[in-house]
């Protein structure tokens, strides 16, 4: 009989947990680059720094699927599938590629490369979400900054259609209400914080003062404040009737905007998919130009979670455009309203898809996803998209699903903060999948060899 003493003597020690400090959370657009990791056995035994989506993010990530690829929901090797991808894509006559944002920039780069072999249609998260910013922005410009200069001087902020208390939380400690900056040392004591929404929420709560505007009102609130600021006399029954809050509230709200040492308006759907949208957003822009003849005053727009950001500026550098982009004709074509990724799928338009970086049908139009799942298409991502394959091949076309490593925790790449600035992520646990990138370097190889 071997005694418990020499069991404990022969056993192999196990590793020491591995500690990585100041790793990148991709769980959403805040970026926060100060969370600290341990990691025991090729997973994330804990989470320091971040708030309760990051620690659930780095510790609940999706299922690992090692058998990575299939073709007709049949296990296959991966060269198999990018082959058999190429060869599906090949042979359509309207490709469309979209860009998810769960992936890293190089990817993103790949995908725009894979859709110019193609002559595909290509998109990204952006037109279902940020687009009416994007385009306010392309009409008017925009007055902006870090948000480490927003920590470092901001003295007044105001929330509009945002619930960053909730979906963000430490945008709210970290780069806004609660942080102590340069010029703020006290943090929230040093700052005034207002809220403009339709209805009570985390963040109507946590700051000195909100308005509750009338729905699909931040048109008309928009301009209530661009003439208080210009200095144009107006009806104060009028405006009571179409914002909801009376005249005086926004001659206040107005003299303290001005009266700031730096303001910063943080907006988010409420304010870009209310009735307007990139009308609401120009008038934004305006306003926030305007206000810097009194005063240093910014605006700040809160992302969607992943590398949307990212998205935009890698089309902008392949394609000159941000999203929405035809290259049928062998050179880029812009149209936000007839080339995005819900509109050819939804009219019918696109006969084979390649999906990259996500679950496209938890962001497309019933129309679409439906049209989507009836045409051949490949999924590189390393959440799987809920396809159907029909047994009978008849109904759905070929699909192709290739599973990724997952980025920012199991590949690494370069991400973009929701204030553009580029932050590198690790690979901070094993895994046997390949990324994003390799899948696409792989596919362009063969669609490149004719
Ligand atoms: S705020 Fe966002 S980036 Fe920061 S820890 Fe939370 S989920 Fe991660």
């Amino acid at each position: 009989m071997v005694s418990a003493q020499r069991l404990k003597v022969n056993l192999p020690d196990s590793p020491p947990p591995q500690v990585i400090h100041d790793a990148v959370c991709p769980a959403c657009c805040c970026l926060c680059d100060d969370i600290a990791l341990t990691v025991r056995d090729g997973r994330v035994e804990s989470v320091e720094n971040a708030c309760q989506h990051g620690r659930a993010w780095f510790l609940s990530p999706p299922k690992e699927n090692v058998s990575a690829a299939s073709i007709d929901g049949a296990s296959a090797p991966l060269d198999a599938a990018v082959a058999a991808a190429a060869r599906v894509l090949r042979a359509a006559r309207y490709p469309l590629v979209y860009i998810l944002p769960d992936m890293a920039s190089e990817a993103q780069r790949l995908a725009i490369g894979v859709a110019d072999w193609l002559d595909a249609v290509v998109d990204t998260a952006t037109s279902g979400g940020h687009a009416p910013s994007i385009m306010g922005f392309q009409n008017a410009g925009k007055v902006t900054c870090t948000l480490g200069e927003t920590r470092n001087r901001a003295n007044l902020i105001v929330f509009w259609g945002t619930n960053v208390v909730k979906t963000y939380p430490r945008f709210f400690t970290r780069y806004s209400a609660e942080a102590k900056g340069m010029f703020v040392p006290r943090g929230r004591a040093d700052r005034t914080c207002i809220a403009i929404d339709v209805a009570e929420n985390e963040t109507t709560r946590s700051v000195d003062n909100s308005y509750f505007i009338r729905p699909n009102a931040d048109f008309e609130v928009l301009n209530t404040l661009r003439a208080l600021i210009g200095g144009i006399r107006l009806d104060a029954d009028r405006v009571v009737r179409q914002t909801n809050v009376p005249l005086t509230a926004w001659t206040e709200l107005a003299e303290q905007m001005k009266q700031a040492r730096f303001g910063s308006i943080v907006f988010g759907r409420g304010l870009m998919h209310s009735r307007g949208r990139h009308a609401n957003c120009e008038t934004l822009f305006r306003l926030v130009a305007e206000l810097n003849d009194h005063t240093r005053f910014i605006c700040r727009s809160i992302r969607a979670a992943g590398n949307i950001t990212g998205g935009d500026k890698t089309m902008t550098w392949r394609t000159g455009f941000p999203f929405g982009v035809n290259l049928a004709r062998g050179y880029p074509r812009y149209s936000p309203g007839e080339y995005t990724a819900d509109e050819v799928l939804a009219r019918g338009e696109a006969d084979a898809a390649l999906i990259v970086g996500g679950v496209a049908s938890e962001r497309l139009s019933n129309a679409a996803a439906a049209h989507l799942a009836r045409i051949p298409a490949v999924y590189v991502a390393s959440r799987h998209e809920p396809f159907t394959v029909n047994p009978t091949g008849q109904a759905a076309g070929t699909k192709i699903a290739i599973q990724t490593a997952i980025h920012g925790l199991q590949s690494a790449g370069t991400m973009y903060r929701m204030d553009d600035i580029p932050l590198r992520t690790r690979a901070v646990v094993p895994s046997p999948l390949p990324s994003e990138a390799d899948v696409l370097r792989m596919l362009e190889d063969h669609l490149r060899g004719g």
